[in-house]
């Protein structure tokens, strides 16, 4: 089912509906939203699971919490009410949208502008690669409220998909986890209402940061089960392809990759639970931690995902087994939610600022 969703491209709703009668999209939520009051860990925990099989679907799911954590951190009491049980149940997906054509890494240089005006905000401009995007019902949408105010002029909405003035654009065409939606979102003097201000004006960025830092576990999360899985089927194809009369898996060269494979999988996991587990426990500050575990799991997927494919031989070149498709998957996850050069940075900058708090 997979390579069949992945080969049309076509968004795997019936999982997706799956998902929902299974009550995960619960798991991350609170019990007063219809949340199943888990962490960070449980939410990881579900996304890898998924990614182990497929990386799309993996990423359909992390992508609607992802939409849904600012509403959960910073909404009010009445917001939350409003949207968060649609979304534990399933029936409405969200999505996150920060990135546009002139502001990746550069994020403070969004140029979507969301101005006061008919008892509201006039939202205007194009978000681009949003993962869920046209079929998603909520979208946290970051604009400028004040753009001379550069960092501290933004701010985050909630924006209903069936608003006037909200259309989607591009539906891109990819590399890699091909069933997941990532399109363009359009907004054409779009009028949100001033309840749907997330936290106030001014805290966009601030909050997308704090946001990202919490999420980013997700994506080693996708990159540990999509390593699980890709392990799991070059140790299956070894034990099975005889060459020279007896089982690749007995070559040593072909066991040093799969423990090397394997000992450096549990070394992302471990970075990526330790992480997790310290949200849940309540840590105030962990943007070096959850960088470190996002760039180690996801440098180690691409890794493991190539050396599966070169296990596999030739066959591992064709879309008939799944490790091709983990392959071009695990590409993504070293360039989204922060490329993993930015994040070096971030890493870096948290290093400077403890020497600096030493001294
Ligand atoms: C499939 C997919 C799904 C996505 N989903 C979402 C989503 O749901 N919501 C959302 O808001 N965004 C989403 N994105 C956007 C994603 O987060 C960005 O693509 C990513 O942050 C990188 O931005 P960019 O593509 O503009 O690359 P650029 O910022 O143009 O970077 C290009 C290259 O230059 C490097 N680079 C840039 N600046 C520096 C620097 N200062 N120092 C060193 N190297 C640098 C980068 O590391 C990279 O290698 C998605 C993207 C994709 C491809």
């Amino acid at each position: 089912m997979r390579a069949a969703l992945d080969e049309a491209e076509e968004f795997p709703w019936d999982i997706v509906r799956d998902l929902a009668n299974a009550d995960m999209f619960r798991v991350f939520l609170p019990e007063e939203y219809e949340g199943l009051g888990g962490g960070c860990l449980d939410l990881c925990l579900v996304v890898e699971e998924l990614s182990r099989i497929c990386s799309a679907v993996a990423v359909t799911y992390a992508a609607s919490a992802l939409g849904s954590l600012p509403l959960l951190e910073y909404g009010t009491e009445e917001q939350k009410r409003k949207y968060l049980p649609d979304i534990a149940s399933g029936k409405k997906l969200a999505a996150f949208a920060l990135t546009e054509a002139t502001a990746g890494s550069d994020a403070i240089a969004i140029k979507t502008t969301a101005d006061r005006g008919n008892g509201g905000y006039v939202l205007n401009g194009t978000k681009q690669f949003i993962t869920n995007g046209g079929e998603a019902e909520l979208y946290t949408v970051i604009a400028l409220t004040d753009k001379k105010k550069g960092a501290r002029g933004a701010s985050a909405f909630l924006v209903e998909k069936d608003t006037p003035g909200f259309s989607f654009g591009k539906k891109e065409k990819k590399m890699g986890i091909r069933a997941s939606a990532t399109r363009e979102l359009v907004f054409r003097d779009c009028l949100v209402p001033e309840a749907n201000l997330i936290g106030r004006e001014g805290m966009g960025f601030i909050m997308t940061m704090k946001i990202l830092d919490r999420s980013r576990p997700g994506i080693g999360a996708q990159a540990i089960g999509l390593a699980q899985g890709a392990l799991e089927a070059a140790v299956n194809y070894a034990e099975q392809r005889v060459q020279f009369g007896k089982p690749i898996i007995s070559l040593p060269v072909v066991q040093d990759k799969l423990a090397n494979m394997a000992t450096e999988l549990e070394a992302a996991r471990a970075l990526v639970y330790a992480v997790a587990r310290a949200i849940d426990g309540g840590a105030k500050s962990f943007t070096e931690e959850s960088a470190m575990a996002k760039v180690f799991a996801s440098d180690m997927a691409m890794k493991v995902a190539t050396d599966a494919v070169q296990i596999l031989g030739g066959v591992g070149y064709m879309r008939d087994y799944p490790v091709e498709k983990m392959m071009r998957d695990a590409k993504i996850m070293q360039i989204y939610e922060g490329t993993n050069e930015i994040l070096r940075m971030a890493i870096a900058i948290e290093l400077r600022k403890r020497k600096a708090a030493r001294e």
